[in-house]
């Protein structure tokens, strides 16, 4: 019996429903039946896109919620709140936060670096790890340009008023000393050859100059009693630079090993997983600990509104820079070159870039980018764990901009023209410098001395950037590791393109904890020595070992 019509739902599908002999009746249902069921629907809907989403939403609330408790308690607290005991305490949960990602990162980034590294072949190696860097190269140079172009249009730097003294820290900067760009350039170079692989897990190389006294003979002949001597030293730093560099040529020659390194290659592939399962962990406690970092840090400051009176025009400059950089440009590259939608990529790394804005370090925001960028975004394990630790460590768009901006800032502040040489040399070395910048909170403003002494520049004005440098850093470490995410994104598309990943199809599925086709562990990605072969369903019907090299 057919009473009505049969009703579309709002999906377009004809509304169904089961008579009590078992015949269909199309359309049958009341009214009333039928707008319940729809609610319910609809309630569903809303129920598993916010359960899917939980984690992005509670992290962009932390981060509003942060904003507003540090207000509140800085209103309300006055200076007793900012009393050094009160905010250790206030900012603890944060400072667990960061404690747990930096106890990740090198177990990660070794871990991943010697995997992804073993898993491609050296051809696929070579291609990938070109396009990577030449993608961060480009944008790294477009950021620098806008930089420079924002801050000759905007000119933060004229009608300036110079704020009191207490801006005018200097902590962190007076270590350069006499330090030479050429040093600079140098000690980058050291710490990519780490002369000793324990250390680098916690110290790099980064050259110091001492005075020397001269003997009377060289005295005489310099004219001088005393010289800088440039020394060997090492800074509280980990050298991921250096561990960048070492993992991927161990995991090279691992792969060239052949059956011999299988074992070792299992190792580091099951020890990374381990390492991801606990990141999933430690995601959950992410929102805690970013409304914490934010509010800690917006009580610590004393002088908020003085600053923004004072420096807003350079923060605006920055600001609005990152966001160019971060909305129309990179979004662009990727749509040009993929056809896909980046703000829907660009949700799905939300939780990773809320983190980046409390953490302000690409280090630190590593682990959940990795773990966001596979499972949301679809870029296969491989290529995200051989790009992003490479990415967070040299590609740093959003550092590079500022740098540019701090750069012309600092001219105009002193009333020094810039001529084309000059504009271009600060490009240069900012791109330069921000493949330098380690991926720590301030970390661009130490390699902003280098810009500086490159176009004579006096560096002691460093002190009005760091000032401002607890926001700046955060909007910068955000398109930081934007980047890096655009770069993994863009690969994909580009292996998908050029079925470069032919040994592995594995990669062009969304990676999980739980394998999405029951492969016996020893055929599961991460293997190169072994090869899987799918029927026209795509499942696995067969494995052998690949002959290597
Ligand atoms: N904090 C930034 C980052 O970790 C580095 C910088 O200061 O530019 O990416």
């Amino acid at each position: 019996m057919v009473a009505d019509p049969p009703k579309a739902d709002p999906k377009g599908l004809v509304a169904v429903e089961a008579t009590a002999n078992g015949g269909l009746v199309l359309g049958s249902a009341p009214d009333r039946d039928e707008t319940a069921k729809g609610c319910c629907r609809s309630r569903d809907q809303v129920r598993s896109c916010l359960r899917a989403n939980l984690l992005v939403l509670l992290t962009v609330v932390a981060v509003v919620a942060g904003v507003a408790l540090g207000l509140g308690v800085s209103v309300a607290g006055g200076a007793a709140a900012r009393s050094p005991a009160r905010l250790v305490a206030f900012g603890f949960p944060g400072e667990l936060l960061l404690r747990l990602l930096k106890m990740i990162i090198l177990p990660l980034v070794v871990c991943s670096l010697v995997g992804g590294a073993a898993s491609l072949d050296p051809g696929s190696l070579g291609r990938l790890g070109a396009w990577a860097l030449l993608f961060f190269l480009v944008t790294t140079l477009l950021a620098s340009a806008l930089g420079v172009g924002l801050a000759l249009a905007l000119k933060p730097g004229a009608g300036f008023t110079a704020i009191n003294a207490s801006v005018g820290t200097t902590d962190g900067v007076q270590n350069t000393g006499k330090k030479e760009v050429l040093d600079s350039f140098l000690d980058l170079v050291r710490n990519i050859f780490p002369s000793n692989l324990v250390s680098a897990t916690f110290r790099s190389y980064a050259t110091k100059y001492e005075e020397r006294r001269l003997n009377t003979a060289m005295a005489q002949e310099l004219n001088a009693t005393m010289v800088q001597v440039p020394m060997e030293s090492e800074v509280e730093s980990m050298n991921i630079l250096g561990l960048v560099v070492f993992a991927i040529i161990f995991g090279v020659a691992l792969r060239k090993l052949g059956p011999e390194g299988e074992l070792l290659i299992r190792f580091f592939n099951s020890f990374n997983d381990a390492t991801m399962i606990l990141v999933s962990w430690i995601m959950w406690y992410a929102p805690v600990g970013i409304l914490f970092l934010v509010a800690s840090k917006i009580v610590e400051r004393e002088n908020v509104g003085e600053l923004f009176v004072n420096l807003g025009k350079y923060i605006l400059c920055c600001l609005l820079g990152h966001a160019i950089h971060g909305l129309l440009v990179l979004p662009l590259i990727y749509f040009v070159f993929t056809r896909r939608n980046p703000y829907r990529f660009l949700w799905g790394i939300m939780t990773p870039l809320a983190t980046a804005f409390g953490t302000s370090s690409s280090s630190a925001t590593l682990p959940l980018m990795m773990k966001c960028v596979e499972e949301k975004n679809g870029v296969a394990r491989h290529i995200s764990r051989f790009i992003l630790p490479i990415g967070a460590t040299v590609n740093m768009d959003g550092a590079a901009l500022f740098q540019c901006v701090a750069a012309v800032f600092i001219a105009q502040l002193n009333g020094l023209p810039l001529d084309l040489v000059k504009i271009i040399t600060i490009l240069v070395t900012a791109t330069a410098s921000s493949v330098g910048a380690a991926g720590i909170p301030a970390g661009g403003v130490l390699t902003l001395a280098i810009i500086l002494e490159a176009v004579n520049l006096p560096v002691k004005d460093i002190s009005f950037i760091f000032a401002v440098d607890w926001l700046v850093d955060r909007s910068c470490t955000i398109i930081n590791v934007e980047g890096d995410a655009f770069g993994a994104g863009l690969l994909q598309s580009y292996v998908d393109r050029t079925k470069l990943q032919d040994p592995e199809p594995e990669s062009t599925q969304v990676k999980s904890e739980v394998p999405l086709n029951p492969l016996p562990a020893s055929m599961e990605e991460g293997n190169p020595l072994l090869k899987q072969y799918r029927g026209p369903a795509g499942d696995a019907v067969a494995c052998e070992k690949e002959s290597v090299m």
